[in-house]
């Protein structure tokens, strides 16, 4: 299994921050260390062309980020400060969500140790969205007929909103997004099926409801599923309004890599949000899908 990683461009960030970034890092070095990934199936991303960004951005949006003359309030929505560097992860993690789609195609599954960046919009981002990896990667799919019929299975806490801006009329893709109804973004953009759950959800009404959900994507009959795996659900994440636990958050990913595998439908993994404190819980979340993963998909 090929799992990309972009943390080798950093980002530099004011001390304060609240963007935990050491994330990223510490995820790839928790999934070599507790023998989940091997050294050999870790791959570095890389930038993602301007040309392919343009599959889903606009050239005067895209152009903005690469020089910095980018609107403030757009930057502020944003949440980082304007840097090259910004730039430069940001391009790298749409070049893994490339990579590891195309990985995919070929081995089933693969992942990317970023991206489900799904507030970014094709004239501007958001909520520490830059550029739309999903929205790119799919759009590129489909051109170059690679695959037929895509399905976004969005379970980040958040909802999808730029993920529905930028691909809600395209024919061969089909967005289901479960989310908090109370988190952020405060106007949702609808996509083709959004369960929207109470604060305070807890394991069972979060499964039953994904359950319902599966079953809309089955009558679409995806050739290829992008999983936006965000953690960002679990109880002790400080952004998130629901009450998921580790249990739950691992029959969730079960859930959605069996109907893959029995399906014979290929898998790629975006990493979503995750913002526990500690991050340690976030990292923990995500290193257990990973276990799924493996455990279902055997390599
Ligand atoms: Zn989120």
């Amino acid at each position: 299994m090929h799992v990309y990683y972009s943390d080798h461009y950093t980002l530099p960030l004011p001390e304060d921050h609240r963007f935990p970034m050491s994330k990223y890092r510490m995820l790839r070095d928790y999934l070599i260390i507790n023998h989940i990934i091997t050294e050999d199936e870790l791959q570095k991303s890389p930038m993602i062309s301007e040309e392919l960004l343009s599959l889903a951005h606009t050239p005067d949006y895209i152009e903005s980020i690469k020089t910095g003359k980018v609107n403030l309030q757009i930057i502020k929505r944003i949440g980082f400060p304007w840097s090259f560097e910004l730039y430069q992860r940001s391009c790298a993690t749409v070049g893994g969500a490339l990579e590891s789609a195309k990985s995919a195609l070929q081995n089933r599954i693969a992942g990317n140790l970023a991206g489900g960046t799904h507030h970014a919009h094709a004239d501007r981002g958001e909520g520490y969205c830059v550029f739309n990896d999903i929205a790119v990667a799919s759009r590129y799919l489909i051109k170059k007929n690679l695959t037929k019929k895509i399905a976004i299975i969005d379970l980040d806490v958040h909802q999808g909103n730029g993920n529905s801006s930028i691909l809600k009329n395209d024919p061969e893709i089909f967005i289901f997004s479960m989310h908090g109804e109370k988190n952020y973004p405060f106007v949702k953009v609808a996509s083709h099926l959004d369960i929207a759950l109470p604060s305070g959800a807890d394991d069972h009404l979060f499964l039953e409801n994904l359950k319902i959900g599966l079953e809309e994507v089955k009558k679409f009959n995806p050739t290829f599923i992008f999983y936006q795996m965000g953690v960002d659900a679990l109880k002790e994440d400080k952004l998130g309004l629901l009450n998921l636990t580790f249990e739950g958050l691992i029959k969730r990913d079960e859930l959605v890599l069996t109907y893959a595998k029995e399906n014979q439908i290929p898998i790629s993994l975006a990493l979503g949000g995750g913002y526990a404190n500690p991050i340690e819980l976030s990292v923990e979340a995500y290193a257990n899908t990973y276990r799924v993963a493996k455990k279902i998909f055997g390599n």
